[in-house]
């Protein structure tokens, strides 16, 4: 074993600064890599983690003590180089970069085999269930994990593993829309804006948007929306569902009360309203109207292996999307997540430790 240590930073208190620590670099057993990190996103969903739950609305909260054992590693969207592998993980890329999928699961179950390990119910998420990415270094249980980026940039593709991935799995929910099908994108945040770019690819349709922020509506107009909306005018509703009989597809980055109440409503007959953000909150729904106006409501979490994959190849092929990424040394972790907290960010900050 060589000299090398990990220096990471961990969670050690929910609701308390993470904290840095030094070990030396793990010994691998079975299929497991290792891989030398060179850039990990900050994610809003990181601060729900370091708050230990969710707010579900209506005074209920989700509990994440129990999924996340402290100390714990957060961190989800890595890109690292592959430095070593344990003595069954067979062919590995060795020394080259990759772009980690973090949403893991255990592999062995039903929802595992059909390829959709981010909805296990035994989940080894990486920086969720299991040490993450605000590190120097982080380990994958197997190579299958690793995806290969040659040709973009880092900075930015880091991201794609938790903001792309949730935009493109979103999007991938609603598909191919019929002729003078309409879609709306509720919330032009980073995600939201990923959304707008990857609409015509996976929808077949520009989006329209509606942001209560000015700056984000221009942005998303910028971006490629077909118009951008003020959620907070009290005639929307009326002068949308006049303007476009009603929106087949709804999404919403969001996740508040009032802006899913707003998605739900402006659906045709036979919508789909797909909840994406974690913002909080909770609806109450007239059952009659789900039935007679034949709507569909729909979660959508992250994104799949095979999802992930696919992105990186549309990128490939019809370039990237507009989001400004900030590399920041990774000993600057929890000053960026104090940033985001107080919502300063714009787009992305990303840790890289090698500018230590
Ligand atoms: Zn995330
Ligand atoms: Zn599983």
């Amino acid at each position: 074993m060589s000299a090398e240590a990990m220096h990471r930073y961990k969670l050690v208190e929910f609701g308390r600064p993470v904290e840095a620590v030094d070990e030396p670099l793990p010994e691998l057993s079975g299929t497991e890599v290792l891989l030398r990190i060179s850039a990990c996103g900050v994610c809003h969903s990181d601060l729900h983690l370091i708050d230990g739950h969710f707010d579900l609305g209506q005074g209920q909260k989700l509990d994440m003590s129990r999924a996340m054992k402290l100390p714990h590693v957060l961190g989800h969207e890595i890109v690292g180089t592959v430095l070593a592998a344990g003595p069954d993980a067979g062919a590995v890329p060795m020394g080259e970069r990759r772009l980690i999928y973090p949403w893991i699961g255990c592999g062995q179950c039903a929802t595992c085999q059909a390829g959709d390990e981010q909805l296990c119910l035994k989940p080894r998420a990486l920086g969720v269930n299991v040490d993450g990415g605000f590190g120097t270094h982080v380990v994958v249980p197997h190579s299958r994990y690793l995806i290969d980026i040659e040709g973009l940039d880092e900075t930015l593709a880091c991201t794609y593993a938790c903001s792309g991935l949730t935009a493109y799995g979103a999007l991938k929910k609603i598909g191919r829309l019929g002729e003078g099908d309409k879609a709306l994108v509720i919330g032009a945040g980073g995600v939201g804006l990923a959304a707008v770019h990857l609409a015509s690819a996976v929808l077949g349709v520009q989006p329209y948007v509606a942001d209560l922020d000015p700056a984000k509506r221009e942005a998303a107009l910028k971006g490629g929306a077909l118009a951008a909306v003020d959620p907070a005018d009290p005639d929307l509703r009326k002068s949308l569902l006049k303007e476009t009989g009603g929106f087949a597809a709804v999404i919403d980055f969001v996740g508040a009360s009032s802006t899913a109440e707003l998605g739900v409503g402006l659906l045709r007959k036979g919508g789909h309203f797909v909840s994406v953000g974690l913002f909080g909150g909770a609806i109450t729904l007239p059952l009659p109207t789900l039935a007679m106006r034949g709507i569909s409501l729909t979660g959508s979490y992250v994104g799949s292996l095979q999802d992930l994959k696919e992105l990186v190849e549309l990128i490939r092929r019809n370039g990237t999307y507009p989001l400004p990424v900030t590399p920041r040394p990774l000993d600057d972790v929890q000053t960026s997540l104090d940033a985001l907290r107080g919502g300063k960010v714009v787009g992305r900050i990303v840790l890289e430790p090698a500018a230590r």
